[in-house]
């Protein structure tokens, strides 16, 4: 009877949020990977019953949508739409990133902001959750058009952002010279040099390892995920999706570490490498990107041992760990049940949502080691939370001390999701563990605040 009562409270609450957001799949996929766990959860604890919490938490405290005009090389005017969605402020200011892709719309920025409540949650800091951007595409376009774009988008975003109530940084699109951009026109209106962004240059308030912290920050909780089982990443194969600053952290760290990655891939395919992406390999995955250059053809061109795979995604190949760390729904059911069969130890996701509702189910399903990205991606905004912490004191602290207070927040939240998702047979399930556990921060904070 009970068992029926919460299944049926997840179907209703299903249908609730599908109901009040039509149109938004990507939203929704999300609030019900969230539901499915913490539901159950939430029967258990009396404090929470009838307290509507996850209907609070799935609408946006705020939502901006603003034009974003500007004038592109030849003269022409150009329009873009903008968005900044502020999820929830329970625990601390706004923050989250910014991403410019033509994907950008309402559904996926809300998915994004939803995640990143738990995210922060997750990572102890006082942070709450938003995100935002625009349907802006930064590929082929020239450095002036960029600046003018980030000056415009922050022209509206400058009135609703700040230090103490919210603090964007970047995401797909948005790295060190769109910061530097928004930072500058940020400053200019308001006439302000405060820490209202994270991901800036070092030489105006950015902190040491924020740009390799997401993917590294993944690799420590990975190493942690394979302790579990008494294995390191020594000598283990990996294969990477993406080709960004996530993908670029991570293949640094588990080279460092004495692990083998073996792909890459773009929006136009993969590349296989069997001699590994290391070295000189890793330099020139970062020129090409700085350079605004994501197909991995173009990589590929340049090593002898690499072949560059049209259209696929990497999944096919045969490894000890997978890290999808290119953007949402990349690993489908069937990538998922080829991972199995290829014997995966271990999926570690890097993106924000990589994996579909069916293919983490399967992952479930045959026991393998799994991890959300709200959990294993938490590095990047939790190095975010110390930058933020920097600015605050006025100091700037070494390499070292960065790395090692992200290394000790990485093996807290994988302390946690152990603590709320490990089941009867031992066996921990990743992401009851991170939705519990990130859920349980925010629900304290807003019971304690009251219904506003
Ligand atoms: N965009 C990153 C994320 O998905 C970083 C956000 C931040 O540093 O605020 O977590």
């Amino acid at each position: 009877m009970e068992h029926y009562n919460v299944e049926q409270k997840i179907q209703e609450f299903i249908a609730y949020i599908e109901a009040k957001n039509p149109n938004e799949p990507e939203f929704l996929q999300a609030v019900k990977e969230v539901a499915i766990t913490v539901i159950p959860f939430i029967a258990t604890r009396k404090q929470y019953d009838g307290m509507k919490l996850l209907e609070r938490m799935a609408e946006p405290e705020r939502t901006i949508i603003f034009r974003v005009p500007w004038v592109d090389d030849a003269g022409e005017i150009q329009v873009n739409r903008g968005f900044r969605i502020q999820m929830n402020s329970a625990i601390g200011p706004y923050k989250g990133g910014i991403r410019f892709h033509p994907t950008v719309n309402l559904s996926v920025l809300k998915f994004l902001a939803f995640e990143q409540t738990f995210k922060n949650s997750l990572t102890t800091l006082p942070m709450g959750g938003g995100k935002g951007g625009a349907d802006f595409d930064p590929q082929g376009k020239s450095n002036m058009e960029i600046m003018r774009f980030c000056q415009a988008f922050m022209t509206e975003l400058c009135k609703h952002i700040g230090p103490e109530t919210d603090v964007p940084a970047g995401d797909i699109g948005v790295g060190a010279r769109e910061i530097g951009y928004l930072f500058g026109q940020y400053k200019k209106i308001r006439n302000e040099f405060t820490g209202v962004l994270t991901g800036k240059g070092l030489a105006y308030g950015g902190s040491l390892i924020r740009p390799e912290a997401t993917g590294y920050g993944v690799v420590y909780f990975c190493e942690q995920m394979m302790k579990t089982i008494g294995e390191d990443l020594k000598g283990k194969t990996f294969v990477v999706s993406g080709f960004g600053n996530v993908a670029w952290g991570v293949i640094k760290k588990v080279t460092e570490l004495g692990g083998k990655v073996l792909t890459i891939s773009g929006p136009d395919g993969y590349v296989y490498d069997k001699d590994g992406i290391d070295g000189e390999k890793i330099d020139y995955l970062l020129e090409l990107r700085s350079s605004g250059n994501n197909r991995a053809e173009d990589f590929a061109a340049k090593f002898p041992g690499a072949v560059f795979h049209a259209g696929k995604r990497p999944w096919e190949v045969k490894c000890d760990v997978a890290i999808p760390a290119a953007t949402q729904n990349e690993l489908f059911l069937e990538d998922a049940k080829m991972l199995v069969e290829n014997g995966v130890m271990c999926v570690t996701e890097a993106a924000n949502m990589p994996s579909t509702l069916d293919a983490i189910n399967y992952f479930l399903e045959h026991k393998v080691l799994f991890s959300p990205g709200k959990a294993s991606n938490a590095g990047g905004v939790a190095t975010s939370g110390l930058e933020m912490t920097q600015n605050s004191i006025r100091l700037n602290w070494s390499s070292e001390e960065v790395d090692t207070r992200l290394k000790e927040i990485m093996v807290g939240i994988h302390k946690a999701c152990r603590d709320y998702g490990k089941e009867e047979d031992g066996y921990v399930n990743y992401v009851k563990g991170a939705n519990i556990a990130g859920f349980v921060k925010v629900a304290e904070a807003m019971l304690a605040q009251g219904v506003v």
